[in-house]
């Protein structure tokens, strides 16, 4: 068992999240347009700063050299990628380009809207997975014999374009599984193990690295979070905890903070998982996840800290550049809690919640 540590509660968030190995910040991927704001970004602040780790959220944004009739535009190019791998390499930042199976094959569901497919299912129809949960994505059909081949020649791609063996696999909210004919009557949890074990055996053949979101292995019944069915699951998902190899990274993403503070943490570093905690908009959800992840700081598993951002990666470079100044002067974040967001149809506000959470975490000040 873990040691527990009685000063998560005393010791600024700023200096517990410089005690992890991991400091992770999530961007969209830059384009041909934003690749010089994001070297600048790279240069100027992120490596400063300390970060360790740029996670880029692609899914099918990128010229796939392999599989060009699965790319959605606009997409981020080679010669981009190349640009950010040799930036990132120059000081010393890992890349973690991310793609996402078995869901998000579309946008999220809206009102009198459409699912347009993407990806995949966009090119191929018959890899989808009959929908059926409402107010989700499209899923892919996790045992589609086309599937694997294609994800791993996507992870071929991405590790050479970027020049990294980390790769980010998604399986986050994926909602619907066990529902077509041929994976029908097999458990939910079943499903979705493979998948990751499978996909984690080929990123692990090439030296690498996975990291995957974590909601679908907590039982939303044990966690019942503030998206219970999103954050944690409640499709039969969550006894693949025990089934998934030991050595992929877990992101532990809670944005909004929880009555009785966040359990997971712990519940992670005893499953014997590394995992990485990551808020996004509410400083006050980011300062109660990484407290609680404080807790378990002697259990090796608590490997560090995983900003994400979720919105335009010029906005939210733009905005954090500007506060920063500031911020180290007076130490001040400018943050209404009661105007946290998760309406995802307002990414500018995304940009400027999750710039003063990134100034918590990662910007000292006098
Ligand atoms: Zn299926």
């Amino acid at each position: 068992m873990p040691m527990i540590n009685s000063n998560a509660y005393m010791s600024d968030v700023r200096d517990i999240v410089s005690s992890f190995p991991v400091r992770a910040l999530q961007l969209y991927a830059p384009k041909e347009e934003d690749i010089e704001t994001f070297e600048h970004f790279i240069e100027n602040t992120v490596a400063p700063l300390g970060v360790t780790h740029v996670t880029l959220t692609l899914y099918y944004k990128f010229e796939y050299p392999s599989h060009p009739e699965i790319v959605e535009q606009p997409a981020t190019s080679v010669s981009v990628a190349k640009r950010v791998a040799a930036v990132c390499r120059k000081f010393g930042i890992t890349v973690v380009p991310e793609l996402d199976i078995p869901g998000h094959q579309s946008d999220v569901r809206r009102e009198n809207m459409p699912m347009v497919p993407r990806g995949m299912i966009r090119a191929y129809p018959d890899m989808q997975e009959p929908y059926g949960e409402g107010h989700s994505t499209l899923s892919v059909c996790t045992r589609h014999p086309r599937l694997r081949p294609i994800v791993y020649d996507m992870i071929d791609d991405l590790m050479d374009a970027f020049e990294t063996n980390v790769i980010h696999a998604g399986f986050d909210e994926a909602l619907d599984l066990a529902k077509c004919p041929r994976c029908k009557g097999v458990p939910e949890y079943v499903l979705f193990a493979e998948l990751v074990n499978d996909v984690n055996r080929h990123i692990k053949s090439r030296g690498g690295e996975m990291w995957m979101w974590g909601d679908r292995l907590l039982d939303g019944y044990r966690f019942p979070t503030a998206n219970v069915g999103y954050e944690t699951s409640l499709n039969n998902t969550a006894r693949a905890v025990d089934l998934i190899d030991r050595d992929v990274v877990i992101c532990d993403w809670h944005y909004n903070p929880e009555p009785m503070g966040h359990l997971t943490p712990s519940y992670w570093a005893t499953k014997g998982l590394r995992f990485l905690a990551c808020p996004f908009n509410s400083v006050f959800g980011c300062e109660q996840l990484i407290r609680a992840t404080h807790v378990v700081k002697d259990s090796p598993n608590a490997i560090g800290t995983y900003l994400t951002t979720w919105s335009k990666m010029s906005d939210f470079i733009r905005l954090t550049e500007e506060k920063i100044p500031a911020y180290q002067q007076t130490g001040v974040i400018h943050h209404d809690e009661n105007d946290v967001t998760s309406d995802s149809s307002n990414s500018h506000k995304f940009a400027d919640q999750s710039s003063n959470v990134f100034l918590k975490m990662y910007v000292r000040h006098d």
